[in-house]
């Protein structure tokens, strides 16, 4: 398990996150969502052992991961940042490969690993292009495969990924596939944990959510327990409604301001409860 026991990060005297705790499971999804500036990304950044907290501690697999060597974290724990920059006219092939750096493999087994990612991220059709020539949602995809490769071989000791905003430069049909890639790797004995802007994909894909919001933890659970319209307009400060749709399973949710809001075909959303695990 990767554990983040109630993490504070405060930042030139400024309190970022505030008693925070999440535990990510292998085989399981849990997805981070909150407002812009909620610190969700600095919790990944500290989940992934980049910056220190004030408070709190971070486990991974039972260890502390304060003393957890650079390289010992690179085998556990895969990070897609916000952002990221390549400084060099890097292939699409070798930006994966990058992925590999940690791991004390042979190159043909590197190149199986790489091939397989590329494979499922469709990314190896321009396997051989400069990065700095692809798409904003092409470089997106080779990032995933990057940290995928870094992962994906089978151990005996859980990894996880952390995906910040995973799919932002995406259109929805490669929105779909990056979840269920993502979904594809918790069957790997991979624990996954994404911010997703997407509340409706958030809810879809997630095993766990967890609501952040201005540094602090909302609510936390499983998504029938959490996802609910007191929670989302609490921590987004936004009417909304939720809505049943013939077939799903999870609710639907909508703006209460958009006009498919008042959609006659869309029934109200009543299997879903109010109960919040407070935490
Ligand atoms: P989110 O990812 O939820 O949008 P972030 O974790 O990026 O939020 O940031 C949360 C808050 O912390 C924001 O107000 C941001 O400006 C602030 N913040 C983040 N990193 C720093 C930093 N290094 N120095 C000062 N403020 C920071
Ligand atoms: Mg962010």
């Amino acid at each position: 398990m990767l554990r983040a026991g109630n993490i504070s990060v405060m930042i030139r005297g400024k309190q970022i996150l505030q008693d925070v705790s999440v535990q990510v499971l292998p085989g399981r999804f849990t997805a981070v969502v909150g407002p812009n500036g909620a610190g969700k990304s600095t919790l990944i950044k500290v989940l992934a052992g980049e910056i220190s907290s004030t408070e709190g501690s971070i486990q991974i697999n039972a260890n502390e991961a304060a003393s957890m060597s650079p390289k010992a974290m690179s085998l556990v724990r895969a990070v897609l940042p916000q952002h990221t920059q390549v400084h060099f006219a890097f292939t699409a092939e070798q930006v994966v490969l990058l992925g590999r750096q940690a791991h004390a493999a042979t190159k043909n087994e590197n190149s199986a690993v790489v091939g397989e990612v590329m494979e499922l991220t469709g990314t190896s059709a321009f396997r051989s292009r400069i990065y700095h020539t692809l798409s904003g949602g092409e470089k997106q995809r080779v990032q995933l495969a990057r940290v995928l490769a870094q992962v994906w071989e089978q151990t005996l000791y859980p990894r996880y990924l952390l995906l910040d905003e995973p799919t932002s430069s995406l259109d929805i049909a490669q929105q779909d596939i990056i979840f269920s890639l993502a979904r594809l790797a918790c069957t790997r004995n991979i624990g996954v944990l994404a911010i997703i802007h997407d509340l409706n994909q958030a809810v879809q894909f997630a095993d766990e959510m967890v609501f952040l919001k201005c540094g602090r933890c909302v609510c936390a659970g499983a998504p029938p327990i959490v996802f609910t319209q007191s929670n989302i307009e609490t921590t987004f400060g936004c009417p909304v409604n939720l809505y049943h749709l013939a077939g799903r399973s999870h609710p639907f949710m909508v703006p209460s301001h958009n006009p498919l809001a008042d959609a006659p075909s869309f029934q109200p959303c009543i299997q879903f409860n109010n109960n919040v695990i407070n935490q």
